[in-house]
């Protein structure tokens, strides 16, 4: 007798829908978080013609073909720390999760954060333990601590700066959760670009921390590539679990020519900061809108309809991120990427006249 796909798939898979990329054919997006420049000209002259010559014939190099090399000496990784790669941090919040579910182990992350550290325990089989930020966003460290004695988690996960609320927790905090946790601290630094703090200092000199980072939020989203850095004894184990060509060739080229021109892209990540400053600070002079600081690339704010502003933004051809509904702290907030100055500018007088 042959089995049903509904007998055969695991009934918590069943239960759940696949993560929803809204359409945004012909609307200002706002809603991603991605960079609003592409490539300047130039560069992409020059991009095509390093693409071209890759060895397409080729599965790619098992060791990243440089670009762990690169990678360091971009960003400050710490000697005595490795690097493992991955097709977006996606993936790498993925290995980890698949290589510390043993039965009964408990991944734990405050909430509400990256919707994906919660989706991969249900994948991976880890038990999800989700400890709820104060309303304001902040950390509730005291309540943190507890869980983490009480539940003994093999994973801790902290974005740092927090997808979806904004704000940075105090390093202290961060540092306090490190010494408290019994397992693997990750440090999720996809918006470092736009914070005023890493952990990437400590990378491989702390035993139990991995700091992970990607190039989407800097301009690449497109290509998917993080990375993630810890001491060797755990990329050695992250590694046995990472599929063998996960990096393809391509992006492992286009990562390597980026980094080249990085200046380019810390310029345009500096101009966004720039931007977010002003779009907090005209969002702050709202009296409907509650704006809640940020240390990212976006702004999350809470309305008092965020259903009906979210639809008129729409029809005023803006796509921005409902976060209504996805989690009890996040009701009536919307995430709005910062975007080009004409972008925010649109999206700023949208908003104005919704409450004119
Ligand atoms: N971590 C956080 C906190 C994020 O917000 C995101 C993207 N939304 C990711 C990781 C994944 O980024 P990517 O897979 O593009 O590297």
């Amino acid at each position: 007798m042959k089995l049903t796909v509904q007998q055969l798939v695991r009934p918590e898979i069943a239960a759940i829908g696949a993560y929803h990329v809204a359409d945004a054919s012909g609307f200002i997006k706002l809603d991603a978080m991605e960079n609003p420049w592409p490539l300047p000209v130039e560069l992409q002259h020059e991009l095509a013609v390093e693409l071209a010559q890759v060895a397409l014939n080729r599965y790619p190099d098992a060791n990243g073909g440089g670009l762990k090399d690169d990678l360091r000496a971009a960003f400050a990784i710490p000697a005595s720390a490795d690097i493992v790669l991955g097709n977006g941090s996606d993936e790498l919040i993925t290995l980890v999760a698949q290589a510390l579910a043993r039965p009964g182990a408990k991944l734990l992350a405050l909430e509400p954060s990256f919707v994906m550290y919660k989706m991969n325990a249900l994948f991976s089989g880890l038990q999800y333990v989700g400890v709820p930020l104060r309303e304001d966003f902040t950390l509730d460290l005291p309540a943190t601590l507890a869980a983490i004695e009480r539940e003994q988690p093999a994973v801790v996960f902290v974005s740092y700066p927090n997808n979806p609320t904004g704000p940075r927790y105090a390093r202290d905090e961060v540092m306090a959760i490190c010494r408290a946790a019994p397992g693997l601290v990750v440090v999720d630094e996809a918006y470092q670009s736009f914070a005023s703090d890493s952990f990437m200092d400590l990378a491989g000199e702390l035993d139990n921390l991995l700091v992970m980072r990607t190039l989407s939020k800097l301009g690449l989203a497109g290509i998917r590539l993080g990375y993630a850095a810890a001491s060797p004894a755990w990329i050695n184990e992250l590694n046995k679990v990472r599929p063998p060509y996960n990096v393809n060739v391509l992006t492992l080229a286009a990562a390597r020519f980026a980094l080249r021109h990085l200046d380019v892209f810390n310029r345009q990540a500096a101009e966004l900061r720039a931007e977010r400053a002003k779009l907090s600070a005209a969002l702050a002079a709202l009296p409907q809108l509650a704006a809640f600081p940020s240390e990212a690339n976006f702004v999350t704010v809470r309305a008092p309809d965020a259903p009906a502003l979210f639809q008129h933004l729409k029809a005023s051809g803006i796509l921005i991120k409902q976060l209504h509904g996805s989690h009890p702290l996040l009701a009536n907030c919307l995430r709005l990427t910062v975007g080009s100055p004409d972008e925010n500018a649109a999206l700023l007088s949208a908003i104005q006249r919704f409450f004119a």
